[in-house]
């Protein structure tokens, strides 16, 4: 009796054929795992992400991302299907400032401009006057009059990084990211003098010491575009690892060396353990059965979606 043989199907070839059936596109950001990179339509940072979420015709979106990424493309698209790959993929930062405490801060501070970064909540957003991304947070805060106070949340690294930037006093709430506060400066500079040559790339999630070490410091698109435009031939790259298969592919004849955490002996600390829950299974799973999906109150997406159109009319 001739064995029958199971069909051979390709997941990549799923996912192609469920976009055009499913008119989805994909979206994902520069901490997925390469293979989600590689099917996406679309790669990019919280910025770009956004400014393709509002320009997308598709009926479904794809979030391959973490859970306030697809809250933003569904605040931008609330007619269209917003899925994300795993509904626990959460975000450290954005947790980190709960709506109901930040909207008791903000209390002592009526008369200031709060400016939130785009890793918030919806709910964090709709208190918040403007929304930005370490792509466009200088050029925010330089649009706000010098004589207003500025709140700036959630992160208090980059928020230091936009006071030493921009000159500008600003109330700082007191959040962090788990993955850009591991980065250990001791072994960062013990990795400089092993390689005296390399360029130290960092994200201004970064704490203070590590990003003192940094030849720069931005958002992941422009840490992408150094790699690329650098004469360095090494680098070192302190952000989250999933970036280093975009730069490997924009320059691979160079070297790109994960900054090491502190207290970290294995190859993967660094990772995000929000983003790493996104596979390539659960893509084309969220692809078929249109969940999980995003949804919103009618009445807080309106509120949140007026700070990020301010920030898309600003950058
Ligand atoms: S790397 Fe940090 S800021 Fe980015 S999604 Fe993960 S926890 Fe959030």
């Amino acid at each position: 009796m001739a064995l029958a043989t199971a069909p051979t199907t390709d997941i990549f070839d799923e996912i192609q054929e469920l976009k055009r059936t499913r008119n989805a596109v994909i979206l994902a950001h520069y901490y997925q795992e390469p293979d989600i990179q590689d099917v996406a339509d679309f790669i990019g940072d919280s910025l770009a992400l956004a400014r393709q979420a509002k320009s997308t015709d598709a009926d479904v979106i794809v979030f391959c991302g973490v859970h306030f990424m697809a809250e933003t493309a569904k605040i931008l698209n609330p007619e269209r299907t917003v899925v994300l790959p795993d509904l626990r993929a959460g975000c450290s930062l954005a947790d980190s400032c709960p709506a109901p405490a930040f909207a008791r801060f903000l209390k002592r501070y009526p008369d200031h401009v709060v400016v939130s970064y785009v890793n918030t909540s919806a709910a964090v957003k709709a208190l918040s006057d403007v929304i930005c991304t370490s792509s466009n947070a200088e050029k925010i805060i330089r649009s706000i009059p010098e004589d207003r106070g500025i709140v700036f949340a959630p992160d208090q690294h980059l928020g230091r990084y936009l006071i030493r930037k921009t000159g500008r006093d600003m109330v700082l709430w007191p959040g962090s990211c788990m993955v850009h506060t591991l980065f250990s400066e001791r072994k960062i500079r013990q990795l400089k003098v092993r390689y005296p040559d390399a360029e130290v790339l960092a994200h201004p999630e970064c704490e203070e010491r590590v990003l003192a070490l940094a030849d720069h410091v931005g958002s992941t698109k422009s840490l992408l575009s150094r790699a690329a435009a650098s004469r360095a031939r090494r680098f070192i790259v302190a952000t989250e690892p999933g970036i280093i298969h975009q730069m490997e592919k924009l320059a691979p004849d160079k070297e790109f060396i994960r900054a090491p955490v502190e207290g970290g002996a294995c190859d993967v600390c660094s990772e995000c353990p929000h983003m790493r829950l996104n596979t390539l299974e659960k893509v084309r799973d969220c692809m078929e059965r249109l969940e999980p999906e995003i949804t919103m109150d009618e009445k807080l997406r309106l509120r949140a979606l007026r700070p990020i159109e301010r920030m898309l009319e600003l950058s």
